[in-house]
C-alpha cells in the first residue's frame, strides 16, 4: 500500500506522519493507511498552483470544458469502484455512495457546459464615444476544505467551477476519508495531463485542519469551506483579516412539518428518509419533526413501525439500509445528546442505543424522541447522526413559527396537501432550501444549495450561482 498520500506541484509526496484508517462497519478490517501533510507541504502546493494558474487561465474555454468532461467520465466509468472505497473508509452504504459519485459526475458535466459559456456584456456609456465592457476573470488560487460526509460530490461542487473558470486548486479534504480524496485526485490528475495541462494547478494535501487547512486558509486568494460552524467561523475571521473572499456551507437543524390533513404513512416515509438515511449524516437532514396535533398519534405510530424494520448493519452487506456512523468520535457525540435528550426530558420513541452486530462497528439505533420542546439542546444544536425530534404544535402558525425559531437556516420541508399552507410556507419559512412533500435531504446538481442564518456565508453554491465565487468582475471602458 503506497504512503503516498499528497499530490502537490504535480507529483505524489509522503508526509511525515502515519494515518491508519479502519473500516467503521469492522473495526478490524483496515481500510488504508496515509500520511499527514505538514504546512511546508502547504507552501509547495500554493506556489505550486500560483505557477501554472496563468497557463489555466490562457486556455480556451473548449480545453477547459474538455477537462471537466473528462473527469465527469471517470467518474461515471469507475464509480463501482470508487463507491466501494467511500464505503469502506466513511461507512456508506453502496447505493448511497453510488448515488453520490454519480451526481459527482454531472456536477461535473455541468460545469463542463458552463465553462463555454462564461458571460461578458458591452454596454453602452452615458458618455458619448465610449463602451463598457463587463467581464469576468479567475480569482486566481482557491483553497477548498471539505468535510467527510459527501467526500466526493462535495469537493467535486467547489473543484468543478473553480477549473471551469480558470482557477488552480489547493484542496484540504478531511483526514478521516484520505483514500476517496486520493482516488479523486487521481482522475483529476489524469484529466488535466490527457489535455496538456499542468496537473501542478490541482494540488491535494491530507492533513489536520488547525495546521494544514489553517495554513492553506492563510495562503490562497479565496476559500471556499464546508463543515461546521465553529470551524467555519474561525476561516471567516481569517479571511477578513487577509481581505481574501470565503464562501461557507455549514450546519442546519432543519424542521419537517408534517400537517394534519397529510397522510401519515406517507408524511412516515418522507421523514425517515430525510431524518435517517446516511446515519443521519448530512447537512440537509431532518433533525426536528413539527408535527400538528391532529396528526400526532398516528404520525409517531407510523414512525415507529417503520423504524423497526430499518436494516442497520455492515456498509458493504447488499440489504443494509443504514451503515454506521463515521467514528468513534462521532458515535460518543451522538449518545451525548441522546443523553441530553432524555436529561431534558424528551421520551424515546424508538432507538436510542448502540447496536451490536457481527462486526464490530460504529451502529448507532436510528433514534426518535417524541415529548420534546423546541427549546431543548437536541433541538437547538446539529446532532449530525441518525436522531430525530418530534415537537407537538397547536396548527399551521405555531408550526412556522417552530420551524424558524433556530439559529441555522439550511434547508425545511412541509408535508400537506393545503396549497394555501404550501404557498404560504414557501414564502415565509426563513431556510435557503425549501421541499413540499419531499425530504429536506435530497437536492439537484444544477441548482443552487446554501441556507441562511449560521447555515451558510457568502455566496451559493452550485448551479449558475457559482460563478459569482470563482470570477471577479472587471468593468472595461474604451473610448472609441
Ligand atoms: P469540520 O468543521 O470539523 O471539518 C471540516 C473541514 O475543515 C475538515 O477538512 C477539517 O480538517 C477542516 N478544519 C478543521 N479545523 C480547521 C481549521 N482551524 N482551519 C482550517 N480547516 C479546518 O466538519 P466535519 O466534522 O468534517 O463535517 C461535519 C459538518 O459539516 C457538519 O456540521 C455538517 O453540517 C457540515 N456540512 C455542511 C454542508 C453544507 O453544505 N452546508 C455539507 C456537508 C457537511
Amino acid at each position: 500500500m503506497s504512503l503516498d498520500t499528497h499530490f502537490v506541484a504535480g507529483s505524489w509526496r509522503r508526509g511525515a506522519d502515519r494515518l491508519d484508517i479502519r473500516n467503521p462497519s469492522d473495526l478490524d478490517e483496515l481500510a488504508g493507511s496515509y500520511t499527514l501533510a505538514t504546512a511546508d507541504d502547504v507552501r509547495d502546493a500554493v506556489a505550486a498552483a500560483r505557477a501554472a494558474q496563468p497557463v489555466w487561465r490562457a486556455a480556451t474555454v473548449e480545453q477547459r470544458s474538455l477537462v471537466l468532461d473528462s473527469i465527469s467520465r471517470a467518474l461515471f466509468d469507475r464509480k463501482d469502484e470508487l463507491a466501494r472505497i467511500a464505503a469502506t473508509e466513511g461507512g456508506k452504504t453502496i447505493p448511497d455512495a453510488l448515488g453520490e459519485i454519480t451526481r459527482a459526475g454531472h456536477l461535473a458535466r455541468f460545469f463542463a457546459a458552463e465553462a463555454l459559456r462564461a458571460p461578458g456584456e458591452t454596454l453602452g456609456s452615458v458618455r458619448p464615444g465610449v463602451e463598457v465592457d463587463v467581464t469576468r476573470e479567475p480569482v486566481g488560487v482557491i483553497g477548498l476544505v471539505t468535510p467527510w460526509n459527501f467526500p466526493v460530490a462535495t469537493p467535486m461542487w467547489k473543484i468543478a467551477p473553480a477549473l471551469a473558470f480558470g482557477n488552480a486548486i489547493v484542496w484540504k479534504p478531511s483526514e478521516k476519508t484520505p483514500g476517496i480524496s486520493v482516488a479523486v485526485t487521481r482522475i483529476v490528475a489524469q484529466a488535466l495531463a490527457e489535455h496538456g495541462m499542468p496537473t501542478a494547478l490541482f494540488n491535494m494535501l491530507v492533513g489536520a485542519g488547525p495546521q494544514v487547512g489553517a495554513a492553506v486558509v492563510d495562503a490562497v486568494d479565496a476559500v471556499s469551506f464546508t463543515g461546521s460552524v465553529n470551524t467555519g467561523r474561525r476561516i471567516a475571521v481569517r479571511c477578513a483579516e487577509r481581505m481574501v473572499r470565503v464562501q461557507l456551507e455549514l450546519g442546519g437543524q432543519n424542521p419537517l412539518v408534517v400537517l394534519a390533513d397529510a397522510d401519515p404513512g406517507r408524511a412516515a416515509d418522507i421523514a425517515v428518509n430525510s431524518a435517517y438515511f446516511h446515519a443521519g449524516q448530512r447537512c440537509t437532514a431532518t433533525g426536528r419533526l413539527v408535527v400538528e396535533d391532529g396528526i400526532h398519534d398516528a404520525f409517531v405510530a407510523a414512525m415507529t413501525e417503520r423504524m423497526a424494520a430499518l436494516r442497520v448493519g455492515h456498509s458493504l452487506l447488499p440489504d443494509t439500509q443504514i451503515g454506521p456512523v463515521i467514528d468513534e468520535f462521532q458515535l460518543t457525540k451522538n449518545l451525548g445528546y441522546i443523553e441530553s435528550g432524555l436529561r431534558e426530558g424528551a421520551e424515546v420513541a424508538a432507538g436510542g442505543t448502540r447496536l451490536d452486530r457481527p462486526t464490530r462497528g460504529w451502529f448507532l439505533a436510528p433514534t426518535l424522541f417524541t415529548g420534546t420542546s423546541n427549546a431543548m439542546t437536541i433541538n437547538r444544536e446539529e446532532v449530525f447522526g441518525p436522531v430525530a425530534s418530534v415537537i407537538r404544535v397547536r396548527d399551521y402558525e405555531e408550526a412556522l413559527a417552530v420551524a424558524n425559531d433556530t439559529d441555522y437556516g439550511l434547508s425545511s420541508g412541509i408535508i400537506t396537501n393545503s396549497m394555501k399552507h404550501a404557498r404560504h410556507f414557501q414564502a415565509n419559512v426563513q431556510s435557503g432550501m425549501t421541499m413540499l412533500n419531499l425530504p429536506t435531504a435530497g437536492v439537484d446538481y444544477h441548482v443552487p444549495f446554501g441556507g441562511r442564518k449560521m447555515s451558510s456565508y457568502g455566496p451559493r453554491e452550485q448551479g449558475r450561482s457559482a460563478i459569482e465565487f470563482y470570477t471577479i468582475i472587471k468593468t472595461a471602458y474604451r473610448a472609441l
